[in-house]
């Protein structure tokens, strides 16, 4: 049986019997991945607390029965535990985390994605959390996965769209209508300039300064409005972490 090993978050662990834990990590190498850890509730050594949600782990696994890896060993890289400790930080991982779990498909491996998550749990972890983070992670994760939004141009006419003469967000078309094509398609709601500014910006930013971002507030509102929704009309299905998030901050 061949061991092996790469780096890997952990997205979700559950309880399995008496003593084994389920996990769901997404990994460098091989993208999303479900595994046992069997003893793990037993087996201070070999796992300690190192399976809870948002752990940055190295593990040494190997393949096992009906597509389950089998969980050796994990160890800490970086336990990110100040997530914890905040309500908004947790519903902002939450949310990145459900991101991976629902976008990605099994042993699909994306690296970029990898490193992207990780970079974000590290600057949820270190900075104050804002909300225009999950702005910056989804325009990131669409990008990767091939979803990027047409910002600049219709996408429909393929006109360049001018500043000030108005643009609307088709989640159909995923992208930009101009005002002569946004009569026909239905559902598009408008979208300010500023807006498609920021989410550009979100796209081509330094993930150093992440850190700093702040949009205007109806930037923030608008964008708050398009992305999520066309994050969810992509899956086909609402995410559970925007629920909560929803619920908890109001209106
Ligand atoms: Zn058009």
């Amino acid at each position: 049986m061949y061991l092996l090993k790469t780096d890997a978050v952990v997205i979700h662990c559950a309880d399995f019997g008496e003593s084994d834990l389920i996990v769901t990590l997404y990994t460098y190498d091989l993208g999303k991945i479900r595994g046992i850890a069997k003893g793990a509730k037993r087996s201070k050594k070999r796992f300690v607390n190192n399976l809870q949600p948002f752990s940055y782990i190295r593990i040494i696994f190997s393949e096992g029965r009906g597509g389950l890896i089998r969980l050796d060993q994990a160890d800490i890289i970086q336990p990110f535990f100040l997530i914890s400790k905040d309500i908004f930080k947790v519903l902002y991982g939450s949310y990145f985390l459900e991101l991976m779990k629902e976008m990605t498909g099994e042993k699909e491996a994306n690296p970029q994605l990898f490193c992207l998550l990780v970079d974000f749990l590290s600057v949820l972890n270190d900075s104050p959390p804002r909300e225009e983070y999950l702005r910056v992670f989804e325009m990131r994760v669409l990008d990767l996965l091939g979803y990027r939004p047409r910002l600049g141009e219709c996408t429909i006419c393929a006109r360049r769209i001018s500043q000030g003469e108005g643009a609307w967000f088709s989640y159909r078309h995923g992208g930009v209508v101009c005002k002569g094509c946004q009569t026909k398609v239905r559902g598009s709601v408008p979208v300010s300039g500023a807006t498609l500014e920021a989410m550009e910006k979100a796209l081509e930013m330094d993930l150093g300064e992440v850190g700093e971002i702040q949009f205007f507030p109806d930037v923030l509102s608008e964008s708050r409005e398009i992305l999520p929704r066309f994050i969810q009309y992509q899956l086909g299905k609402g995410l559970k972490s925007l629920k909560v998030m929803e619920e908890i901050q109001g209106d």
